[in-house]
């Protein structure tokens, strides 16, 4: 069974063809840690998850490589640290953790390797210097730019010009830039930026750019060419594209041989995003819902389309995984079975086809079901093996049965908990109408409050 991926660079499906079976390299763009992560967010962690777990199941999971960064480097960060006064690392060391337990509570394993971008300066000076050097760079009185058209094939990625570049700029801002379209790899201190942000460069003091993180982390760990390349599609330009720049006008050799993008998570109509103010975080879901109900919805959708984030999304995830687990508990204590599916894994084979290996999942509970009804011990434990295969294969079916029965009322009695905890802060700072509002919010989904000498508690009236 061949792998075929979506190569975005080539417009295409590719069979997926590995520099060496024995280390596979992939590389994504992960999140700036200044805020919590909406569900957005999580769309290419989960799905490249998933390309991770396919490669793992034909190459051993010992040959994946996968990097995913910190990107501890960002305007949005020195935004933040301007605003509330705590240093950069502080608020980058808070966010990634809270971005790595949000991830484990969607089955996303840690990446191989998690490379931040502050520990990496000096790498990415060093790939400045080259450029400088190779003469694909220039020193201007605001920072050391790229410039564009020293690079032929600039632009094959996404097919977009150089000009396009512009769209970005801001006007007033790049005025010393030979051309528009040239943009950062590094950018001179600016008066008032926290010196936290700001390192010493041959050049003058200042910050690498975005783009060059990525390029000179993804080097130093998994080498000048890279199997895999992914991120969001809103990556593909210009970050993507600037990352190819820097990193074949630098090392002379290709950067990735296969680009992979995720399409957008929109809610409303609208790409979710913090800015457009249609963004619920993945932290506050968690509150309502487990972790595999939110994945099983990423995953509902194909990955290159968009997908629409609403309530009946979640509920018709949380209908099937309890009917799927509940099929599962029927078969749960007939251990031994040997799976022998194959239409999981051909789906996920042809470009990470989830709806399909999804609608399969819910095939292979109503095999398990039949097998429980016919009380046949072998078909049962056969039923087992491959429900527990299919959900290795897509990050599902983690707990037992039993514990996911009791988890998601779990779940929900967290988000109680939740409130009433903000009922008693609430009242600890004398603010009596939130108190009182949070306490009606919860007389209406039948939750009574006590209030005693001990504490409040709650119970279902
Ligand atoms: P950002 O916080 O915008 O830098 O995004 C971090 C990662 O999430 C990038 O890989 C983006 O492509 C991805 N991303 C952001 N918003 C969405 C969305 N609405 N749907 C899918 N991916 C997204
Ligand atoms: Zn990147």
């Amino acid at each position: 069974m061949t792998l075929r991926i979506y190569d975005t660079a080539k417009r295409a499906k590719r069979v997926f063809e590995p520099q060496d079976p024995a280390r596979i390299t992939l590389y994504v763009c992960g999140p700036t840690p200044y805020n919590y992560a909406h569900i957005g967010n999580a769309r290419p962690p989960i799905v490249f998850d998933v390309l991770r777990r396919v490669l793992a199941s034909r190459y051993g999971a010992k040959a994946i490589v996968y990097a995913r960064n910190i990107t501890d480097i960002e305007d949005k960060l020195i935004a933040a640290s301007l605003e509330t006064g705590e240093p950069i690392e502080a608020i980058a060391q808070k966010f990634a953790k809270i971005y790595n337990d949000d991830m484990a509570a969607l089955n996303v394993a840690p990446p191989t390797i998690e490379p931040w971008a502050t520990e990496h300066v000096p790498e990415m000076i060093e790939m400045i210097e080259k450029l400088v050097r190779k003469k694909y760079a220039y020193v201007g009185a605001q920072g050391v730019w790229f410039s564009v058209s020293s690079m032929p094939d600039y632009g094959k990625l996404s097919g977009r010009k150089p000009e396009d570049n512009e769209a970005g700029a801001r006007v007033g801002i790049d005025t010393d830039k030979r051309d528009p379209a040239d943009f950062a790899l590094w950018k001179f201190a600016k008066p008032g930026e926290p010196v936290d942000a700001i390192w010493d460069s041959p050049w003058g003091r200042g910050r690498p750019g975005w783009h060059i993180e990525c390029s000179a982390m993804a080097a130093k760990h998994l080498g000048k060419t890279i199997d895999i390349h992914g991120g969001g599609i809103d990556l593909q330009f210009p970050h993507h594209e600037n990352e190819i720049a820097q990193s074949e006008c630098a090392h002379g050799e290709v950067m990735a041989n296969y680009w992979i993008h995720n399409g957008f998570l929109d809610m409303g109509g609208e790409k979710m995003s913090k800015s457009l103010g249609n963004s619920v975080l993945i932290h506050d879901l968690l509150q309502a819902w487990p972790g595999e109900v939110l994945r099983f919805a990423i995953l509902s959708g194909h990955y290159r389309a968009p997908l629409d984030w609403n309530e009946d999304l979640l509920k018709q995830a949380k209908t099937t995984l309890d009917r799927v687990y509940g099929a599962l508990r029927r078969v749960w204590d007939q251990e031994g079975g040997h799976g022998g599916e194959k239409g999981l894994a051909r789906a996920l084979s042809d470009d990470l086809n989830t709806p399909e290996a999804l609608a399969e999942l819910s095939r292979l509970a109503s095999e398990a079901n039949m097998a429980a009804d016919h009380k046949d011990p072998d078909a049962m434990a056969n039923a087992r093996a491959n429900l527990l295969a299919a959900g290795d294969l897509l990050g599902l079916l983690t707990q037992t049965p039993k514990a996911w029965e009791q988890g998601v009322d779990a779940g929900g009695n967290a988000r109680i908990d939740a409130l009433v905890q903000g009922r008693i802060d609430s009242r600890a700072a004398r603010d009596w109408a939130e108190a009182d509002r949070i306490r009606d919010e919860l007389a209406a989904e039948g939750i009574e409050i006590m209030d005693g000498p001990s504490g409040s508690t709650w119970r279902r009236a």
